[in-house]
């Protein structure tokens, strides 16, 4: 989708990824297939771009300062390299001053004991890297589930989190430029199923005070990280009204592909405008959308989801629909309340 959005811009697209026949790779001019740890290809694939963008964040350091050495990239190394692992994540925001999930690092069994102490039950444990959709997740309810669910993670680097009691889950997406320009799509609202995104509603039905707040989070965020590029943040607001930030992805994110068919300017073109030092798109909504994806088999009933004529199709052509893995999703259209 970024691809395409570059593409109509009249960018030409080079894709690197480890696997042949990536959804990317379908629409681009060029396609590199190595492993992100594979230094010489990053650079060779590098040399070729006039800047260089993720829509995954798990790319290790080594890589993104192999193509800093031929090219622009963007948002820089730093910037993966603290979101991609929860804990640095978090002490960021937190240093930061950020509102965000009362935490503590889980390393050794005894930090596993201390954890449940502090925060009490039942919390959420998570690996520190490498986790999406749930994945290296599980909620526990005591000392004696969490040890056990830390021994059945392997006993890696991981977060404990309080459980948030939350009235609902929030995201914003916002871009920043090269000289500091800033700009946020309107907040909206997300609803999981199975720990996957099912649902996403925009706007969000909250106050509008709260969604002015959520917005300067989101701007204090980019700012702090010093992103240059698109940023995703996503926030619980908690039953006591107060917001949390959860996770933060630096790149589009499926909470924000209603913004293609409802927005002036999709995330996916945003980026595009981000990263190339152009004049950031507005970012105004002229419908109200509900987004819903299409998860796993459910993509053998695709024609069905046209039924509704005012629904929109985006299929992202993977070749293999195991459950639980995004194959595409709906948007529906609705005059803006
Ligand atoms: P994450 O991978 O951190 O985005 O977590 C996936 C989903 O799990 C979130 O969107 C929430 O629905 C739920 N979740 C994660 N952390 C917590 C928490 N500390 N309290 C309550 N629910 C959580």
């Amino acid at each position: 989708m970024f691809a395409l959005a570059a593409r109509a811009m009249g960018y030409r697209i080079h894709i690197f990824s480890p696997e042949s026949d990536a959804p990317a790779a379908q629409v681009a001019d060029k396609e590199f297939v190595a492993d992100y740890l594979d230094l010489d290809r990053i650079r060779e694939f590098a040399r070729g771009t006039s800047v260089v963008t993720f829509e995954f964040e798990n790319v290790a350091a080594e890589a993104t300062t192999a193509a800093a050495e031929e090219t622009l990239v963007r948002p820089g190394g730093g910037v993966l390299h603290t979101t991609q692992h929860r804990l640095r994540e978090k002490t960021f925001l937190r240093d930061h001053g950020f509102p965000v999930t009362p935490f503590h690092a889980i390393r050794w069994d005894d930090d596993a004991r201390r954890a449940g102490d502090l925060l009490g039950f039942p919390g959420v444990l998570k690996t520190a890297g490498f986790g999406y959709d749930g994945k290296g997740q599980a909620k526990v309810r005591s000392a004696e589930e969490l040890a056990a669910a830390w021994a059945g993670l392997g006993r890696v680097e991981a977060i404990y989190e309080a459980f948030v009691h939350f009235e609902k889950e929030l995201s914003v997406v916002a871009a920043r430029g090269p000289r500091g320009e800033f700009a946020a799509f309107p907040v909206f609202e997300n609803e999981h199923s199975n720990h996957i995104l099912d649902v996403t509603s925009s706007p969000a039905n909250i106050e509008p005070r709260l969604a002015l707040e959520a917005e300067s989070l989101a701007r204090g965020i980019l700012e702090a990280l010093d992103v240059v590029g698109l940023l995703t943040v996503e926030l619980f607001l908690a039953r006591d009204g107060k917001l949390l930030v959860n996770e933060l992805a630096p790149r589009p994110h499926n909470s924000g592909h209603w913004t293609i068919d409802a927005c002036h300017t999709s995330q996916f073109e945003q980026l595009v405008r981000a990263i190339c030092g152009l004049t950031l798109g507005s970012t105004e909504r002229h419908a109200d959308a509900v987004m819903k994806n299409i998860i796993g088999p459910d993509v053998e009933r695709w024609r069905d989801y046209l039924n509704d004529p005012t629904t929109k199709l985006h299929l992202y052509s993977k070749r293999e629909a195991p459950p639980g893995r995004k194959m595409g999703h709906t948007t529906r259209l609705l005059p803006r309340r």
